[in-house]
């Protein structure tokens, strides 16, 4: 099956091809095999449908690097406190109510919202992840998943053979829009000896680990106290940078924490949303970048953003920078929206994947409906959409060649059954206990 995009303009992300006005893209099956101008397509193209676009802009589906998509029932929930109070006495003990089973319709809230934000890819951490994959293989969508892990206590063991269970039943599937990565949850959450076990599950399975790191100025100081060192060196120490690692938030860091990540080529999931919210602080993005450290944006769960918009980050990441360092020249638009596409990709290490609408990748494109006062006069694309763009400007979503949402509606996913549903089990959550 071949479709032609056409009357388009492009920001193709691809280094070669750069933006496109007027063009086209034709998708065969899964993939790209065209981005460009109809007159480079050339007359003896052929295709079995074609889409037009007019008014509409292309761009690489937008890659979420963080989030825990099952929370989104704790959106508007424990609002304005910090991050130790806001787990400890909120959102665990909320969390102790939850049932397996709800999770699917939460995470399908979660994905949801993302479609309709052209977010294609997201990564997520969180408990019940059976659940979440089944939610990823249903809409369509493309999820890299991760079983949150603490320990060790009790259930710690269990946790890990869950996570194990999870690769095997899920790695690859959905025609490899599933990946599955070993998630322990944090420093100060996972002891030493259990950082160790995750480090040879994930070695094992021969599969990346997702991780929050030097989220707060506490987590750093508690692991000082603790190991006499950063929460960075820690993990370093324990031979747990060695491979594929996506770390979440990297807020408070040294000069050798940077130094370390850089030579560990670990990938950071920039969430400046919820570092605002939770009072976090704003992480060194220009250091980062000045090393060559691959930076992407990840919204964190719906509880402590409260929503899920890569669009909404983007900016964010762009307007702090320049708040914090005085310096208007840093996080340009276009280096915003290569850490919710290019760098996004990579963080996820699936470069060679999506992240750019070049030929021979997957075909995870997002027409945005340009037709609107902010997005005019039409001129420089990227700036457009990072610092006037909203979520509800997306109109049409592809993934891996399918059509997941049309004229902003959803295709593989019934809105009014998730509502219900979702109700249904804020009620249980909520209704009781002292939430
Ligand atoms: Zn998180």
């Amino acid at each position: 099956m071949k479709t032609l995009i056409k009357n388009i303009d492009i920001l193709t992300m691809d280094e070669k091809l750069g933006q496109i006005q007027g063009g086209c893209i034709l998708i065969e099956d899964d993939e790209i095999v065209f981005a460009g101008s109809e007159a480079d397509l050339g007359e003896g193209a052929d295709y079995d449908k074609i889409e037009d676009g007019r008014g509409m802009l292309a761009i690489p589906g937008l890659v979420n690097t963080h989030t825990h998509t099952a929370m989104s029932l704790f959106r508007g929930y424990a609002n304005d406190l910090p991050l130790m109070k806001w787990l400890e006495e909120l959102i665990w003990p909320a969390e102790d109510r939850l049932e397996e089973a709800d999770a699917y319709w939460l995470s399908l809230l979660a994905i949801a919202e993302m479609i309709r934000g052209g977010v294609t890819a997201f990564a997520d951490m969180y408990m019940f992840m059976e659940q979440t994959a089944q939610a990823v293989l249903d809409s369509g969508v493309r999820g890299v998943l991760a079983r949150g892990l603490q320990g060790p206590d009790g259930k710690s063991h269990n946790r890990l053979e869950e996570n194990r269970i999870l690769w095997e039943n899920w790695h690859g599937e959905g025609d490899d829009r599933i990946q599955v990565m070993v998630g322990p949850h944090a420093v100060y959450t996972c002891g030493p000896s259990y950082l160790e076990e995750v480090g040879d599950l994930a070695r094992k399975l021969g599969t990346g680990i997702h991780i929050h790191l030097s989220e707060t100025r506490q987590e750093v100081d508690n692991c000082i106290k603790e190991y006499g060192k950063s929460p960075v060196r820690h993990l370093y120490d324990l031979g747990l940078l060695d491979g594929h690692i996506l770390a979440a938030h990297c807020v408070h860091l040294s000069s050798e924490d940077l130094d370390i990540l850089r030579d560990k080529d670990v990938r950071i999931a920039h969430c400046p949303a919820s570092n605002l919210k939770l009072g976090s602080g704003i992480a060194p993005v220009r250091e980062m970048l000045d090393r060559g450290i691959t930076v992407s944006l990840g919204t964190d769960g719906a509880a402590s953003n409260n929503n899920l918009s890569i669009i909404k980050e983007m900016a964010l990441a762009a307007l702090i920078s320049k708040g914090a360092e005085e310096d208007a020249t840093l996080v340009p638009a276009s280096i915003a929206l290569e850490m919710a596409t290019s760098y996004g990709a990579r963080a996820l290490g699936l470069e060679d994947t999506i992240g750019s609408l070049s030929p021979g990748k997957k075909a995870d494109i997002v027409l945005v409906d340009t037709h609107k006062p902010h997005y005019q006069p039409r001129g420089d694309w990227a700036t457009h959409l990072v610092y006037s763009g909203h979520s509800g400007d997306v109109d049409s979503v592809w993934v891996n060649g399918r059509k997941l949402m049309e004229k902003k509606e959803l295709l593989t996913i019934d809105l009014d059954r998730i509502y219900s549903e979702v109700e249904n089990i804020y009620n249980k959550v909520m209704g009781t206990g002292n939430g």
